[in-house]
C-alpha cells in the first residue's frame, strides 16, 4: 500500500524521518506512540515521519502498528518476513528513508524522543552525524561495562578507525549519510563500523539513557559474543595479522629453543626427563594453531556468507509514502 506524500508539504520545512526498528515490543509501543504524538504535533521546524521495520515480531507489534498509522499519515511502516536482526532491520528502513533527515531510535524509550528537536539544531549548524553518547549506563551490570569498555579500546588499536565510545544507534543523520549507507550493502552488517567508517562531520551529543520502560532487552551474552566478532571483523582485518605474527614468533623460538637443546644434547648426552616442557609446548602450539583457525574461520564465514548474495531482508507488508515515484 503506497499514499502519495502531500504537496507542497515539504517545500520550506525539513523532512525528518524516525527510524523505529521493532521486535516484540507490544509493552513498549503504547507509550511510545505517545511520545511521538506529542513530538510530532509539538514540531513547527521539521516535519516528522515515523517509519516503523518490525522484525518478524511474534506478539501484537504489528496489529498496533497497523491500528497506529490507521490514523495518521506521517507514519510509515516496513513488516519485514521473518525476524533478521536489528543491523538488518535498520537497513531496510534506511533504504527506504527519501527525507533530509533521519533518526534511528529504538522502541523502548531508552533513547528519549524528546531530545530529537535539540539533535536537529545542531545538525541546522551543518553537521552530518549527530550521534547520542550516553552519560551513564544505568541499568546495566559492572561485567557489561567494563567489557564493553575494554573492547572498544582494544579495537580502537588495532583497528586505527576512530570509533564513537558509548554510542549506540541513536543518532541524527543527514541525507548525505543516509545516501553514503544506502550504497553499503554488505550482508554482515555493524551498524557501528558503518557509521565510522561513511565520515561526514560528526557530533557528539551527551544524554543520559533511560531503562527500557516495558519488555526485555532482546541481547544475552551470547548475542553480544557475535556482535563483538562481527564489530572485529567488519573494521579491521588485523586478527589475521596477529596469527602470522604469532606463528611467526612461536616458530623462531622453537627453532632457537631445538638449537639450545640440540647444543645441550651433545655436550651433556641425552637428557631423558622432559615430559612437562613437551607438554607444555605442544599444548601451547595446539592451542595458537586452534585459535588461528578459529580466526581464519570467522573472517572465512562472513566471505561465504557475503558471496551467496542474498538479499539482506524481505519484506511482507509496507506501508510507505513515496517521494519518488
Ligand atoms: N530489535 C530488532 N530486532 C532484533 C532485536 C532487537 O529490531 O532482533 C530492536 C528492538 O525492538 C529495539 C532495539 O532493536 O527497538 C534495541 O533492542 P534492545 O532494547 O533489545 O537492545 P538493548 O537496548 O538492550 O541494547
Ligand atoms: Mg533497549
Amino acid at each position: 500500500m503506497r499514499i502519495k506524500m502531500q504537496e507542497g508539504q515539504s517545500l520550506s520545512k525539513k523532512t525528518i524521518t524516525i527510524l523505529v526498528p521493532c521486535y516484540n515490543e507490544q509493552e513498549s509501543l503504547p507509550l511510545l506512540f505517545d511520545r511521538m504524538d506529542s513530538l510530532v504535533s509539538s514540531s513547527k521546524d521539521f516535519d516528522y515521519s515515523l517509519l516503523f521495520v518490525d522484525d518478524g515480531s511474534k506478539d501484537r507489534t504489528r496489529e498496533l502498528i497497523r491500528q497506529y498509522s490507521r490514523t495518521r499519515a506521517y507514519v510509515e511502516y516496513i513488516f519485514l518476513s521473518r525476524n533478521f536482526g536489528k543491523e538488518k532491520a535498520m537497513y531496510a528502513g534506511i533504504k527506504n528513508v527519501n527525507t533530509d533527515g533521519l533518526v534511528i531510535i529504538d522502541a523502548d524509550l531508552q533513547d528519549p524522543p524528546e531530545l530529537i528537536p535539540e539533535m536537529a539544531k545542531l545538525w541546522k549548524q551543518g553537521y552530518d552525524d549527530v550521534y547520542a553518547r550516553r552519560r551513564t549506563r544505568e541499568g546495566e551490570t559492572w561485567l557489561k561495562k567494563t567489557t564493553s569498555r575494554w573492547y572498544y579500546d582494544i579495537l580502537q588499536k588495532i583497528s586505527g578507525v576512530e570509533i564513537q565510545k558509548d554510542t549506540g544507534d541513536f543518532r541524527l543523520l543527514d541525507r548525505k549519510c543516509i545516501n553514503a549507507l544506502k550504497m553499503l550493502d554488505e550482508s554482515e552488517r555493524n551498524s557501528k563500523a558503518l557509521f565510522s567508517w561513511i565520515g561526514f562531520k560528526k557530533i557528539e551529543f551527551m544524554y543520559d539513557r533511560d531503562k527500557r520502560v516495558a519488555g526485555k532487552t532482546k541481547w544475552n551474552y551470547f548475542k553480544l559474543f557475535h556482535l563483538a566478532m562481527d564489530g572485529i571483523t567488519s573494521f579491521t582485518t588485523a586478527p589475521l595479522k596477529i596469527a602470522t605474527w604469532l606463528g611467526g614468533i612461536v616458530s623462531c623460538s622453537a627453532v632457537i629453543y631445538a638449537i639450545f637443546i640440540f647444543i645441550r644434547t651433545l655436550m651433556h648426552g641425552v637428557d631423558v626427563p622432559g615430559y612437562a616442557s613437551t607438554m607444555i609446548v605442544l599444548l601451547f602450539l595446539g592451542g595458537v594453531q586452534l585459535l588461528s583457525l578459529g580466526i581464519i574461520g570467522e573472517y572465512l564465514g562472513r566471505v561465504f556468507m557475503q558471496t551467496k548474495e542474498r538479499p539482506n531482508y524481505l519484506i511482507e507488508e509496507e506501508r510507505l509514502k513515496s517521494n519518488n515515484e
